[in-house]
């Protein structure tokens, strides 16, 4: 039975192989269980229930709690070739009945709804005796009521289940649920508790890091003027906040939409809408933002400030990196945010249990900032899996920064705290120490402390940075509200009394997410330029990934397309000679390019590294040809080509003869003799279209050896 699915997951969805956890939950539907899947976000559980659609019987129901999300996924099914369709409330009464009909003559192998749907019995009238042969229930977490997206209609479920005629098989799933929601989720669909497949919380493509005591805005601006071209959300807490960075890197000419509850709901759809179709990179936004947005290429997730508990932080950032492709999760701390956070709990109208729970969870946040541990195994024993590696690429595993003993200005820092009497903020405490005269330091007599101008040789905005880091590493506290006094902690104590030193890191850095990489660009236009006429985002056409692959691969024959991950046969057929022409062109301008990105690095690793070359040689002297090594390898030809010029170069023995005739040998001789060597591109041109890239560099490689004895 599997491998019938894994012959629909090549033709229709153009990958090899299932994720962990897909191929145990299909063939359980497969085998008429009922199951209940856990995979993290981006896990592949659309494919769960895909798969099984089109190999059983009669069609298959998915309720699925978000409008545009079915629109999309019922896009991407449709480029697919996979006929499929959703009833919403966002069509009329007439598209509704039309569509039904439809779905009642059998039109379609899947059928999206929402659970709203469900509370209509005109609709399980129309629905119950059709041949219904299995019913996946997307975010099945909404069904509990200790879920943090309790949707009543999910109760109406079961109900609906009971008046099918069909008896259908039920394969809920979710990624985000607690041990509690999840019996809640077996019990509510009387799925036995051992039907439950969870697969690991892991998300290895996620490198997690976490920036305190440095200036935020700083690092952001940083940081988006590096990744220009890669698409990200920033999350802040607060409205106002995100007003505020979006006027700001607005004006810095960045391409940003902003997302929050204070805007109107066509406000909030038009600018959902921008950034799914990647018209705008960069979201700003609270955390009303990102239900419902399935988008996978979404590059990075940058918190500006710290959420309220792990459970939305690890929900949140995990909306980056859905394609598998590395990704990146950045939390800018400010212990202000504790404050900010402690207020909204209080603001709450729960029980004290309640809050006080809210304030638990509170603090092993900001637990997760303090920690000098992996932060993803931090993550992961969080929600109770336990690894026993680290992740080696969050900014825990890979700080090798240096530390600088600080002690002296720190010690200069948290006196003037103690001279100015622990009443006053950041502000003020920063300029008495660079000794500025303005006039509210002037009013309060403060130029005659002896700590008046201490640092008077740093800039406002430094020492305004040390005293964020100070506080941060909690050697000064800040109490009230709204205008926040700082004081000297106990470990703040320490320092003055000289009995702890204190040290300091560099500034973390903001670095480029991938090298640039002239043809990934180029692919990302054709695709834009193919989904605005086909109407769907982008993402829909091809993933980020698919597009990666390509330019690993460099596929010029629509064979070479099809082994590229995500390429099923409907798109090969539709898309594939615009995406090998636009290939073929940019390697005929660009003959020396060698891809920039990390499929490069794991194809390499895959071919057990160092020696692949030396494997397309063996398998070439035993006298296979290149395009039979490049099929038996999974390589394109010019990957193969540039192994064996590879060991051209390294003074292997090759049989010249099959590699050019001697005709050809002169032909190439003259042509560099006129244009010299170092450019491939014009010595191809003065030969004929039969002597190919790959004579003339094995033959500028032969030649270069021999000149080197
Ligand atoms: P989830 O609903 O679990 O968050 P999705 O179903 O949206 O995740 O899938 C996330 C991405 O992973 C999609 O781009 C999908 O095409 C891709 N994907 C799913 N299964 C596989 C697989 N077996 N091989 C490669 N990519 C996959
Ligand atoms: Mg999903
Ligand atoms: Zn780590």
């Amino acid at each position: 039975m599997l491998t019938q699915a894994t012959q629909i997951l090549k033709k229709y969805f153009g990958y090899e192989s299932f994720r962990s956890g897909q191929d145990e939950i299909i063939r359980r539907v497969l085998n008429g269980e009922h199951t209940v899947g856990i995979m993290p976000t981006g896990g592949g559980k659309s494919l769960c229930y895909q798969v099984p659609a089109l190999l059983k019987e009669g069609m298959t129901l998915v309720i699925s709690p978000l409008i545009s999300l079915m629109k999309d996924q019922v896009d991407a099914l449709l480029q697919n070739g996979i006929s499929a369709t959703y009833l919403s409330s966002a069509l009329s009464g007439t598209e509704i009945q039309e569509r039904m009909n439809e779905v009642q003559s059998g039109l379609y192998k899947l059928v999206y709804v929402a659970p709203e749907r469900l509370e209509s019995p005109s609709f399980i009238d129309e629905i119950k005796d059709l041949p219904i042969s299995l019913v996946a229930i997307d975010e099945a977490h909404c069904i509990s009521q200790w879920g943090h997206d309790f949707r009543p209609s999910y109760l109406r479920i079961h109900y609906m289940i009971h008046q099918l005629s069909s008896n259908p098989v039920l394969l809920a799933l979710t990624a985000t649920a607690t041990p509690q929601v999840q019996r809640d989720i077996c019990h509510l669909l009387q799925i036995p508790e051992e039907n439950m497949i969870v697969t690991g919380f892991g998300r290895s493509n996620l490198s997690f890091s976490v920036m305190k005591g440095q200036d935020r805005n700083e690092f952001l601006l940083s940081y988006l003027h590096q990744n220009p071209n890669e698409s990200g959300i920033i999350y802040t807490l607060t409205r106002k906040t995100a007003e505020q960075l979006y006027e700001k890197l607005k004006k810095k000419g960045l391409s940003v939409g902003k997302y929050h509850a204070g805007l109107s709901s066509s406000e909030r759809d038009k600018q959902q809408e921008l950034f799914i179709n990647d018209e705008i990179k960069i979201m700003v936004a609270t955390n009303a933002f990102g239900m419902g947005i399935d988008k996978s290429n979404v590059r990075f997730v940058i918190h500006y400030g710290m959420p309220k508990n792990m459970e939305s932080y690890y929900q949140e950032a995990g909306r980056a990196g859905r394609d598998g492709i590395e990704s990146e999760c950045i939390l800018l701390f400010s212990e202000l945010d504790v404050a900010v956070q402690r207020f909204f709990i209080e603001q709450l109208g729960s029980s004290d249990h309640h809050k006080n729970q809210e304030t638990q969870k509170l603090y092993q946040m900001k637990e997760y900032c303090y920690t000098e541990n992996c932060l993803q195994r931090w993550i992961l024993s969080y929600f109770g899996e336990d690894r026993n590696e680290d992740c080696g690429k969050c900014s825990n595993c890979r700080d090798e920064r240096t530390l600088t003993d600080v002690t002296k200005e720190a010690q200069m820092v948290l006196s003037c705290l103690i001279r100015l009497k622990e009443r006053f903020g950041k502000t003020m405490l920063a300029q008495v120490l660079i000794g500025s005269s303005n006039k509210k330091v002037m009013e309060f007599g403060f130029q005659k402390l002896p700590t008046y101008g201490l640092l008077k040789s740093r800039s406002l905005k430094d020492v305004t940075n040390f005293i964020d880091f100070l506080t941060s590493e909690q050697y000064i506290g800040v109490s009230g509200g709204q205008f926040p006094i700082l004081f000297v902690t106990d470990k703040g104590k320490q320092v003055l009394l000289g009995n702890e030193k204190v040290y300091r890191k560099e500034a973390l850095k903001a670095v480029k997410i991938a090298a640039k990489d002239e043809l990934f660009e180029i692919l990302r236009e054709v695709r834009k330029r193919i989904a605005i006429e086909a109407g769907v985002p982008p993402f829909v056409i091809f993933s980020d990934e698919t597009l990666r692959d390509m330019c690993a691969k460099t596929p010029q024959t629509l064979i070479e397309l099809k082994g590229v991950k995500g390429v099923g046969s409907l798109k090969l057929e539709k898309y594939g000679d615009v995406f090998i022409e636009a290939i073929q062109s940019f390697l005929h301008e660009h003959p020396e390019y060698t891809p920039t990105i990390e499929e490069k690095k794991e194809k390499k690793k895959k071919a057990g590294s160092e020696n692949s070359h030396l494997q397309s040689y063996e398998a070439y002297k035993s006298g296979m040809s290149i395009d039979e090594i490049a099929k038996k390898r999974e390589y394109a030809r010019t990957t193969i080509e540039n192994h064996l010029i590879r060991c051209i170069a390294e003074g292997m023995e090759f049989n010249w003869n099959k590699i050019f005739t001697e005709e050809q040998e002169k032909m190439i001789e003259k042509a560099v003799e006129e244009v010299g060597s170092e450019y491939v591109k014009p010595i191809k041109e003065l030969l004929p279209d039969d002597i190919s890239y790959f004579m003339i560099k094995a033959w500028v490689e032969r030649r270069k050896l021999h000149e080197d004895v």
